[in-house]
């Protein structure tokens, strides 16, 4: 059959935004095509087998899942699992010249706090603190799948004015130091607002509260959790899904530069 020579969608990149459009977009009915450059859909969502005779599917870049809505996994019926980690980080450190270090997730979580800050008082915070997160993370995050709220509609939903401030208004350094006193504990809790930004923690473009909020809000309790085959099993499945629904998904087919 000639491949027709026009679309209802063309979607330029089939990494996971473009395969999850596709799929919605062909179970709509429109005719689609997916125009991916590289060999293989997936963009920085792929797994590889990285070691020769063991059949096991690792992540490539991405890896770990938290924003992806349950919804899209039962709307494309994807055939795709995740596993709970039970260790989130662990950040080694030097203290009076010893080697030691902070292990946050699991049982051994508390321990590890007073051992490395002589007390249960940062432990404490960071209980408080994402436990905060949490309760805005339950609000939040099905809203990701809803009409875009406006601000106020959104401050509504948190209803949580402390929580509001600290992470929708102020940098999110000051609540940081207003909470934790030891430096390993601040930078730990960093991580997640100032990886991939060029902010820093105290950046009044609050680029780095919106960074933290995308790490903290994932699945309404801002867990991360490990998905079975590598994120390649998510974006497989979802170029799966596309494919099922109708669209048609070159590869090596780059999109010409828009003029
Ligand atoms: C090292 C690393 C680790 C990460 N870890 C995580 C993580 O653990 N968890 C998480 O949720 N996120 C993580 N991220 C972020 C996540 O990978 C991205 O947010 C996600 O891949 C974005 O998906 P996308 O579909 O928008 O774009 P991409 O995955 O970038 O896909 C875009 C696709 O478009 C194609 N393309 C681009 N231009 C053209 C063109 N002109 N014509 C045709 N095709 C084109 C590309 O080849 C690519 O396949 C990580 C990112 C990196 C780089």
């Amino acid at each position: 059959m000639p491949a027709p020579d026009s679309y209802d969608a063309v979607i330029v990149g089939g990494g996971h935004n473009g395969l999850v459009a596709a799929a919605y977009l062909a179970r709509a009915g429109q005719s689609v095509l997916v125009l991916e450059r590289l060999a293989t859909t997936g963009g920085a969502a792929v797994s590889t087998r990285p070691f020769g005779g063991v059949d096991a599917r690792l992540s490539r870049y991405s890896y770990l899942v938290s924003l992806l809505p349950p919804k899209i996994v039962r709307d494309l019926g994807l055939d795709f699992a995740v596993r709970k980690r039970t260790v989130s980080s662990y950040t080694p450190t030097v203290r009076g010249g010893r080697a030691t270090g902070l292990l946050v997730g699991g049982d051994r979580t508390r321990d590890s706090f007073a051992a490395l800050t002589g007390s249960d008082r940062e432990y404490a915070a960071w209980q408080r603190f994402y436990g905060m997160t949490r309760r805005v993370a339950e609000r939040a995050f099905p809203t990701l799948t809803e009409p875009l709220p406006g601000r106020d509609a959104l401050r509504e939903r948190i209803d949580d004015p402390e929580a509001w401030r600290t992470l929708f208004e102020e940098p999110i350094g000051v609540a940081v130091e207003k909470n934790f006193t030891d430096d390993l504990v601040r930078g730990v809790v960093l991580t997640d607002a100032l990886i991939g930004t060029f902010a820093d923690a105290h950046d009044p473009s609050l680029l780095q509260n919106r960074c933290f909020l995308y790490h903290v809000i994932g699945g309404g309790t801002g867990d991360w959790d490990v998905p079975v085959g590598g994120m390649g099993a998510l974006t497989d499945a979802l170029a799966r899904a596309a494919r099922e629904a109708g669209a048609e998904s070159p590869v090596r087919a780059p999109a010409p530069p828009l003029e």
